[in-house]
């Protein structure tokens, strides 16, 4: 069966970048009738954070990326020791002593020679006695994973046939000094015993990748299909990561931004499908394929979410969007009206506070000098109340009787002075809904 995992290190906010991966999981998963675990990697109890763990889960709920269990790395520090009790046994894990600072040394010096900086083994080559002073002298070392220096190929879902030189890596350090257990273990042991077949992460773990196949071999597990997918650039092809930071998904919620907007634009952009916007979840799973993603770097323009936001809200009925029409200061009975006249001129909900507060308040009359005239004309000519849809066209319609104006000569001016804007929404809807007018009905 189809198993997929969504891994965030709960260090942080989820932000866009991690959104990617957290959906092309999900949508793989739920496409083949599978499973979705969210793990979550919290081997580092330092950085690790509960109020961390909470938002993404918060975050992923608002998306509607339901998954069907969660997992936790530090509740099962004891299959880790297992495992690497495994590795020691036979022989491919090996104590290491370096102070980073040796590391960097020997890192500059291979790169003066013009070599690649690949660890070089030197602690294979200490004897027990050696281990024993240097124990002694700078506490335990760390525990590497000896790779087999041979090619590690596999077929990536996305970036196609990989082929890597394990002699060009170092040995991966799998567990600390103060006896941590690291991510690139402790996911190979999740991986299998939770039966992951499918792991979509970002090109930036493809090294991981080499080096967790050797260790799942090692292990005797199956490997999973791997596909990494590119990392998001900005708009002009700048890197992203430092700006990460500010596009949380904590924010763009903030900002207004409608999941569906958010999804659609994910489950798309860096592959060869258009971006289209979904009207829900069974959409998505069934335009989704990712083969159709591609390796070059994908660019990312946050404002791209906002004309997708305005779509998808304009497509709504009110019952979806009843809590925040109420939330803005709408009473109910004008609810349905208002949401009529506000769904096509808003970009986010957050828009429908303003729309409302010009329909409470008014607004600042515009009135050119030129028309003061016709405006004290045009309101002694409006209609006893109570107003709907009609009310606009008969009005006007009076209006030009009595004045002889027409076309943009007769409407510009009325919408200026009830709005104080030369552009908004339909009057025939707005009419209606703008107290001070009603009052008089
Ligand atoms: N915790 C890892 C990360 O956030 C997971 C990577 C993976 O999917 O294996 O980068």
């Amino acid at each position: 069966m189809t198993t997929t995992r969504f891994a965030p290190s709960p260090t942080g906010y989820i932000h866009v970048g991690n959104l990617r991966t957290a959906l092309m999981n999900y949508l793989i998963a739920r496409k083949a009738g599978g499973t979705f675990i969210l793990r979550i990697d919290d081997t580092d109890p330092e950085r690790s954070k509960e109020e961390y763990v909470d938002a993404i889960k918060q975050d992923l709920e608002w998306l509607g990326l339901h998954w069907d269990k969660v997992e936790r790395q530090s509740e099962r520090l004891d299959r880790y020791a297992e495992a690497a009790d495994k590795l020691r046994d036979m022989g491919r894990f090996y104590e290491a002593f370096e102070t980073p600072t040796e590391l960097d040394l020997k890192r500059k010096k291979q790169l003066n020679m013009g070599k690649p900086p690949v660890y070089d083994r030197a602690a294979l080559n200490l004897s027990e006695a050696e281990k024993e002073a240097l124990r002694a002298e700078r506490g335990n070392g760390v525990w590497r994973f000896k790779l087999d220096h041979q090619r590690i190929e596999w077929t990536d879902g996305i970036l196609g046939d990989i082929s890597i030189d394990a002699a060009s890596v170092s040995d991966p350090v799998l567990i600390r000094g103060d006896g941590q257990v690291l991510y690139t273990i402790a996911s190979v042991v999740d991986d299998t015993e939770m039966g992951v077949t499918d792991v979509v992460r970002g090109s930036d773990h493809v090294t991981n990748t080499a080096t967790q196949i050797q260790i799942i071999e090692a292990l005797g597990g199956t490997c999973p299909r791997f596909a990494h997918h590119s990392l998001l650039t900005g708009p002009q092809g700048e890197a992203l990561s430092k700006r990460l930071g500010t596009l949380a998904l904590r924010d763009l919620r903030e900002q207004g931004v409608q999941p569906m907007a958010l999804l659609s634009l994910m489950a798309r952009l860096g592959s060869s499908d258009p971006v289209e916007l979904r009207a829900d979840m069974a959409e998505l799973i069934d335009g989704f394929d990712v083969t159709r993603f591609g390796a070059a770097p994908t660019k990312f323009d946050v404002q791209d979410l906002f004309p997708l936001t305005a779509k998808h809200l304009q497509s709504l009925p009110l019952a979806d969007v009843a809590d925040a029409v109420a939330d803005a200061g709408v009473p109910a009975d004008l609810a349905a009206p208002f949401w009529a006249m506000a769904r096509e001129n808003i970009t986010t909900l957050n828009d429908l506070k303003g729309w409302w507060e010009l329909c409470r308040d008014g607004a600042e009359p515009l009135i050119a000098d030129e028309d003061r005239d016709f405006i004290a004309q045009a309101m002694g000519l409006l209609p006893e109340g109570p107003f709907d849809g009609d009310t606009w066209g008969a009005w006007t319609g009076a209006v030009k009787e009595a004045t002889g104006r027409k076309g943009k000569g007769l409407f510009m001016p009325l919408r200026k002075a009830l709005t104080g804007m030369e552009r908004g929404p339909e009057m025939a809807a707005l009419l209606p809904l703008l107290q001070v007018i009603r009052a008089r009905g």
